[in-house]
């Protein structure tokens, strides 16, 4: 498979181009920059052949079977939509898009066309979130009564740009990080937010955006959510706690990039240490993309947990905002 990296980007610098090649018959045909000589220098870093900066001109490469979309989140929208139009299978980042209405048109018109989308939800690719997954379903802590997460962090200082002054290129933490928690607690549950409330505000690093937020969620079968995420947090370890009838998960530094953490079960028996897999998530991201691409079972998180996150993501903004309880709106096609 041939990629055309849409976004001369950190992500895709720091894990996706690696992720890409270290899967077999992989590789990444080109980069799209809006700047000329930022473009080249990092496909010259990168050992990229070509370097564009018209979207046309990428998504018009007959070489090319897939994009990657790593640009600030509003211009997601038009690049999937371009790519689509050229019959590209495409890997988004996350947030989709700016509203759910966009995120949904994005993912309907790749199904119109049976292309394969995706949403590059890098923790439910983890071996720790998996094995918390498999913990939960297999019964080991009875019925969930509630689940908390923990995902305050220092943004790092490189990070910093658009996140945290651009509201318009999609910035703020709770675009940037309460997605991820969101299809998280899905990916646990398998259910979805029904409403939430919310405080957010600026805590030193948001200037036009907030920086931080908690929140909490109600869930269908009447488990209790809260969330906590923040870029202003140097001490802060991250984790995730799952508490039920008999027993409960304490997971910690398991929020994060690398295939790190520890994972602890409670139980009428004492405290157990789970044992997970440490393969690198982001790989493990594209190799299930690759295989839905063949016909071959389904992204890690499709279009549709794409859709979904962003929606709990807005709900959190808009009851911060209101000081009001928000219904999630999926928008018109919520499965
Ligand atoms: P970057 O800020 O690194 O890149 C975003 C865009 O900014 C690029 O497309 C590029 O534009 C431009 N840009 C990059 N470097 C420079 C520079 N030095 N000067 C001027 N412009 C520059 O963003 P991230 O990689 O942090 O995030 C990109 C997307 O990926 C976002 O949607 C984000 O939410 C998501 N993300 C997802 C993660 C995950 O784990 N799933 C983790 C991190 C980010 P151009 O392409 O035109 O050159």
């Amino acid at each position: 498979m041939r990629w055309g990296l849409i976004g001369a980007s950190t992500i895709a610098s720091e894990w996706m181009i690696d992720a890409i090649r270290a899967q077999a018959g992989h590789e990444v045909g080109a980069v799209l920059s809006s700047d000329r000589a930022r473009g080249a220098a990092y496909a010259r870093r990168h050992d990229i052949d070509t370097c564009h900066t018209e979207l046309d001109a990428l998504v018009g490469d007959a070489g090319l079977d897939a994009v990657y979309i790593s640009t600030t989140n509003e211009k997601h929208r038009p690049q999937a939509l371009a790519a689509i139009a050229a019959g590209k299978h495409v890997l988004c980042e996350k947030p989709l898009a700016m509203s759910v209405a966009e995120a949904r048109e994005m993912v309907a018109a790749a199904a119109a066309r049976g292309l394969t989308f995706a949403t590059n939800h890098h923790l439910r690719c983890a071996g720790s979130h998996i094995a918390i997954r498999e913990l939960i379903s297999a019964g080991r802590i009875g019925e969930v009564l509630s689940l908390r997460v923990f995902h305050a962090v220092e943004l790092p200082e490189h990070l910093r740009g658009w996140r945290i002054d651009n509201a318009a290129a999609g910035g703020g933490v709770i675009p940037d990080i309460t997605v991820h928690d969101a299809d998280t607690v899905r990916f646990y549950l398998d259910e979805d937010p029904l409403e939430v409330v919310a405080r957010a505000g600026a805590s030193g690093m948001g200037d036009g955006v907030e920086d931080s937020v908690m929140s909490v969620w109600s869930m269908p079968s009447g488990v209790m959510v809260q969330s906590h995420e923040s870029f202003t947090h140097p001490y802060a370890h991250t984790g995730i706690e799952v508490h039920g009838t008999r027993g409960s998960i304490v997971a910690r530094d398991v929020m994060t990039q690398r295939p790190v953490g520890e994972v602890t079960l409670t139980d009428a028996d004492g405290d157990h240490a789970i044992d997970f897999s440490k393969h690198n998530l982001y790989e493990h991201g594209v190799a299930a993309f690759a295989a839905a691409v063949a016909g071959d079972g389904r992204p890690a998180a499709d279009g549709e947990d794409g859709v979904k996150s962003l929606a709990v993501a807005l709900a959190v903004r808009d009851a911060a905002a209101s000081g009001r309880a928000v219904t999630v709106d999926y928008g018109r096609d919520a499965r």
